[in-house]
């Protein structure tokens, strides 16, 4: 992983760390010295990742926690937790996020808002309540994991680029609003990256849209953890209501 100077000692709250392209994140923060708190669903997997990280080095400064994203009352108690721990919180990566891929015709208006409010509101909500902590210190970076289906959409599964482009909006809005208190608030645009969330579409699908990758491969979790960093660290302090493209090409 890239090192950032600028990241050492930062707290750092990374939303769907537990595993894929938030996890390679988690440790991309580890690894560059900043304090980590590692949002997941459930008990089981965030054991599991602090299990998986503390084999790699054992006096990594992370905490697990799992609170439920759609509840504001579990998200302050987490956010109690971290500046507990902490002391405060510098960088927020709301990276939680499921994809879809069901056709209009199958859909109902719950299903369409399920998705919404994972890759939506729950950024939205960490986001608010992230952000007056950030606006005391006059200093602070937020980003957000769009997709390259923010840019391009997709044949089915339409409340997931739907979700995105929410996403690049709410990035390029905060980014004009939170710029004059020194919050930056960019977004990245994974393209195919090589995790279970990618596993689990259809294969032809997959071998059809590699096939058309200029930099001919599936990304890595680590091409967007580095992204990430990058995004949040002083290296990109004059970037903010960018999103940027991580795709080997594909969309351009
Ligand atoms: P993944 O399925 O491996 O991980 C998703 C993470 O989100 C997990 O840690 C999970 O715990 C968390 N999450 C999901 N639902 C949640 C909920 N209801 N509450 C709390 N946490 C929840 O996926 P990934 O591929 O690493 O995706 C991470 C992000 O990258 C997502 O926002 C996804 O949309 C985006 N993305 C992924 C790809 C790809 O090719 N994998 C491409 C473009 C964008």
């Amino acid at each position: 992983m890239n090192q950032y100077p600028s990241l050492q000692d930062k707290v750092v709250i990374v939303s769907g760390g537990t595993r894929g392209i938030g996890y390679e994140t988690v440790r991309g923060f580890l690894q560059n010295g900043a304090k980590v708190a590692m949002l997941g669903s459930r008990q089981e997997t965030v054991n599991k990742a602090l299990a998986r990280l503390r084999e790699e080095n054992a006096s990594y400064p992370v905490l697990g926690c799992y609170p439920d994203l759609q509840s504001e009352t579990e998200v302050k108690e987490m956010l109690d937790a971290v500046t507990t721990q902490f002391g405060t919180v510098d960088i927020l990566v709301n990276n939680a996020g499921v994809s879809d891929a069901t056709s209009l015709y199958d859909y109902d208006d719950q299903h369409f808002s399920d998705v919404m409010k994972i890759n939506v509101d729950a950024m939205f909500r960490l986001t608010r309540l992230c952000a007056g902590m950030m606006k005391e210190k006059g200093k602070g970076a937020i980003v957000n994991t769009s997709s390259m289906v923010s840019l391009y959409a997709q044949r089915s599964g339409s409340a997931y680029p739907t979700s995105k482009f929410a996403v690049n909006g709410m990035s390029k809005a905060l980014a004009r609003e939170l710029g004059k208190d020194g919050i930056r608030v960019n977004a990245v645009a994974p393209g195919i990256i090589g995790t279970d969330m990618v596993k689990a579409l259809d294969e032809n699908l997959i071998t059809a849209m590699a096939a058309n990758i200029p930099l001919q491969r599936l990304g890595k979790p680590e091409d967007i953890a580095d992204a990430i960093l990058f995004l949040a660290s002083d290296a990109a302090s004059y970037i903010t209501g960018a999103v940027l493209s991580v795709d080997g090409g594909f969309v351009g």
